[in-house]
């Protein structure tokens, strides 16, 4: 449990019983949650969750909850994704598991910091990354 940093109530979305044929509406429905930030700092965020939760679906035993907290000053959101394994995010990006070529270098270039932590009890992990948008704009969202 560490590393994850503090915000107001996140946004929750069930991700049990999903997959990779879900991503389309697990993004529609994460625009939803995001529908007043600028574009720019909109599609990061949807650009790094995709990558998230398609790898929880891929290889780490399913993705079961996503949550969204939104920062004010400066703006930013973190994306937390529950999944269903204890393995932390592996970084090579010669593995043929876990985050990477594409998938890690847009959630490296995309987010201010991004981590893991283990979920006891339910033998899982979480995986977040909070996206700002000093990172890759340059106006905070109004
Ligand atoms: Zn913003």
């Amino acid at each position: 449990m560490t590393g994850h940093p503090a915000g107001g109530d996140p946004a929750r979305f069930d991700l049990r019983g999903t997959g990779s044929a879900d991503l389309a509406r697990v993004r529609r429905w994460a625009a939803r949650q995001l529908g007043d930030l600028d574009e720019p700092h909109r599609e990061d965020v949807l650009l790094v969750l995709n990558e998230i939760v398609q790898n929880a679906y891929e290889h780490a035993g399913g993705a079961r909850r996503l949550e969204l907290t939104r920062h004010a000053g400066p703006c930013e959101v973190t994306i937390g994704v529950e999944d269903g394994s204890p393995t932390p995010p592996r970084l090579r990006a010669s593995a043929g598991t876990g985050f990477g070529g594409r998938g890690l270098y847009l959630v490296d270039r995309l987010t201010t910091a991004w981590g893991s932590h283990d979920d006891l009890p339910s033998a899982g992990k979480t995986v977040w990354a909070t996206v700002s948008c000093a990172l890759a704009h340059q106006e905070p969202c109004r």
